[in-house]
């Protein structure tokens, strides 16, 4: 599937405690170019998740059903739970030419792959091992077997790092809220996505060597 002069689809992955989530709240913040994909999960609600605006929370029927009509772009349980994105949204928004993110794990992350080869696949990771635990730890919200949980999660996710296009270490929040921009924009520069203008300028070159 081509893009070419729609927005851009952009998949930011990483581990749980990469910061990944502060990261596209600030580019939001900073940016109105950028539309977020809300997705869909059977999971239940955390304290003070509003439906629709953290996710739209469903039963486990009313996700297969949206599975079996084609309403997501891709889909993957994780830790027992269904979470997929809504298709209608992003592709509405990639025809208005906003640049859509969406915040999903790497299973997701390579059914998009598979489905546009435009799309640009970052992952989010903190610069260590040790900064990770220490960051769940910090957190205070997870016993020690929930962040145990985490590390062994994301060591099973760390091999799938080498599919994504690139790799984004946060070890400056602010430094890579502006690194992502700029991945995004160098994106947009990318032949593959100029086909139109590279044909467009190579007629006009001929046709004017024609007339000189
Ligand atoms: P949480 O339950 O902590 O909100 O999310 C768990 C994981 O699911 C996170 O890695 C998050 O990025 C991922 N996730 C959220 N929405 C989707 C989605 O629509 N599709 C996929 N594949 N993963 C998602």
């Amino acid at each position: 599937m081509t893009m070419n002069n729609k927005g851009s689809l952009i998949v930011l992955s990483g581990f749980s405690g990469s910061g990944k989530g502060t990261i596209v709240k600030e580019l939001m913040s900073r940016y109105s170019q950028y539309a977020l994909s809300v997705s869909m999960t059977t999971r239940a609600p955390r304290e003070g998740e509003k439906d629709g605006e953290a996710y739209f929370f469903v039963s486990k029927e009313r996700f297969e059903e949206e599975i079996s009509r084609g309403g997501l772009l891709e889909h993957a349980r994780y830790v027992d739970n269904y979470y997929g994105t809504p298709r209608a949204y992003v592709e509405e928004k990639l025809g208005e030419g906003r640049d859509v993110i969406l915040e999903i794990e790497v299973q997701g992350g390579l059914q998009i792959r598979e489905k546009f080869e435009e799309a640009v696949l970052v992952f989010v990771t903190p610069p260590s091992a040790k900064e990770l635990h220490r960051r769940l730890t910090g957190r205070g919200t997870e016993d020690a077997s929930s962040v145990a949980n985490r590390i062994r999660r994301a060591a099973e996710e760390a091999p799938f790092m080498r599919d994504y296009d690139y790799i984004l270490i946060n070890d400056d929040l602010d430094l890579c809220v502006e690194e992502l921009h700029r991945i995004v924009g160098a994106e947009k520069q990318k032949s593959l996505r100029r086909a139109s203008f590279i044909a467009d300028i190579g007629r006009e070159l001929a046709d004017l060597s024609a007339e000189l």
